[in-house]
């Protein structure tokens, strides 16, 4: 038998199993698994003796290269997917907007065009749906036809992306006949606008009422709206960036009663909370998205819905503006400061860090929570999220012991702050293979611009 390259003595650690052995590959799939493959002659022989062995990253929540009120996200598509490769995240499920008066299709060609050529590691689309009149409807078939089978609505933002519940229920039905996945941003929109208001009537403009303006019950009605349609819809659904308590309650209440109710958190909510803005002058800034940062006690509630599986995925929300000049541009107004935070690259090391060492999970449930889950969600699965014969070789040796300190200054994301600025992780990626080419070594980018594949996404199946 030759490989390509064989990742010796390492320990590989799928979602349900961890083994020592060594993983063969071939054409940029894995190709053989076993105690000890031959080496005589293969292309590449990484050495990953004490580090673990696992399937690359999937990040099913990022706005690259993304218009939001009046700018840019300030990652592209190589800029991003390099970032994301450096933390060990070889797969991106990124959105493609459709704006009002446009067709699907529109928005799908846009959002291909904008990481064609770019990308270094593979990427898919979900589509945002804003406007949804019947020639929409009936194209949602279509692009689920063409692997975007995920489509995330909006509960929040009136007048920008929100749906009304009618629309979210035709949405949700017409997914479900195609084999298509509604992901949600559930908050109640239209009674968040009218506290936003109250707030600067009152003369309260600082970014820390973006957080102040945004409540828990917000959130948790609407999760239990959005529960509640796709149930009488007969549909699945996926909550996208929950934040507290209060929703997550409601997803566990659903699932308790077998509805196909799915949600995912993110780093910021697991590490960060509203004492964040206790910074002077305009630098809450760097904290304002949406959902927002919650009180402390809410962390904890988090990292057990990830133990208890009420949550299943860890994505980032990777929307990354800079503070000079981009998140200024609400300096005297918190609603006019672009929502978002970077946190592409380090979503790995924080969950490894604060899940297993943190004492919550396994190094199993961590690769399914970053990894397995996702991919078999978003109808990648066993392409990507696995260590298997035949999935596609992208793969993170991982040094479950090595401690970092996170920064601004030696991070690769293209903004000008870190919102986990000073936080130590341990455990982090070391090399990463994106279908069996190396992309990432010893700290160094391997890989090449345009590398990466659109991935067409089979039909929702559940996980
Ligand atoms: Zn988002």
């Amino acid at each position: 038998m030759r490989f390509d390259t064989v990742v010796r003595s390492g320990t590989v650690v799928t979602a349900t199993d961890t083994f020592a052995a060594d993983v063969g590959i071939s054409g940029g799939r894995v190709s053989a698994i076993a105690a000890r493959l031959p080496i005589e002659n293969a292309g590449k022989v990484l050495d990953a003796a004490g580090r673990l062995v696992m399937p690359g990253g999937i990040d099913v929540h990022t706005h690259l290269d993304m218009p939001f009120g009046g700018t840019t996200s300030a990652d592209d598509f190589e800029t991003g997917t390099i970032a994301a490769a450096f933390g060990g995240t070889t797969t991106l499920i990124d959105f493609a907007i459709q704006y009002k008066g446009q067709s699907l299709r529109q928005a799908f060609d846009t959002w291909m065009k904008k990481a064609e050529g770019k990308a270094v590691a593979d990427y898919a689309f979900h589509c945002i749906i804003t406007d949804l009149g019947s020639a929409q409807l009936e194209e949602m078939g279509q692009l689920v036809r063409e692997g975007v089978s995920s489509f995330k609505l909006f509960m929040a933002y009136p007048g920008v992306f929100m749906l009304d519940d009618a629309s979210i229920f035709r949405a949700m039905g017409q997914a479900a006949k195609h084999g298509g996945l509604i992901c949600m941003h559930a908050e109640n929109g239209g009674a968040i606008d009218v506290i936003v208001q109250r707030a600067l009537a009152e003369g309260k403009r600082a970014p820390k009422y973006h957080a102040l303006t945004r409540p828990t019950t917000a959130e948790g009605e609407a999760t239990a709206r959005a529960i509640a349609l796709a149930e009488m819809a007969g549909a699945p659904v996926y909550i996208v960036h929950l934040s507290c308590n209060e929703a997550l309650e409601k997803v566990r209440e659903a699932r308790d009663r077998g509805l196909p109710a799915y949600a995912e958190t993110c780093p910021q909510y697991l590490f960060l909370s509203i004492e964040n803005f206790d910074v002077p002058g305009f630098e809450g800034a760097k904290y304002v998205f949406t959902p927002p940062l919650r009180e402390k006690w809410h962390q904890e509630k988090l990292w057990q819905g990830l133990a208890r599986d009420t949550l299943q995925v860890v994505s980032t929300d990777h929307c990354p503006f800079c503070f000079k000049e981009q998140k200024e541009l609400g300096k005297d107004d918190f609603t006019k400061i672009p929502n978002g935070g970077p946190g592409i690259e380090h979503r790995l090391s924080l969950v490894y860090t604060g899940g297993v060492h943190g004492g919550h999970f396994s190094p199993n449930r961590f690769v399914e929570l970053v990894s397995t889950a996702p991919a078999r969600l978003f109808g990648l699965y066993p392409r990507k999220g696995t260590l298997a014969v035949g999935s596609d070789a992208d793969i993170v040796v991982f040094d479950p012991d090595r401690e970092e300190t996170i920064s601004a200054r030696t991070h690769h994301m293209r903004v000008d702050y870190s919102m986990f600025e000073g936080i130590r992780v341990k455990g982090v990626p070391r090399t990463v293979l994106s279908r069996g080419q190396v992309i990432i070594d010893g700290g160094k980018f391997l890989g090449r611009r345009g590398a990466g594949q659109f991935l067409r996404r089979q039909t929702y199946a559940g996980v």
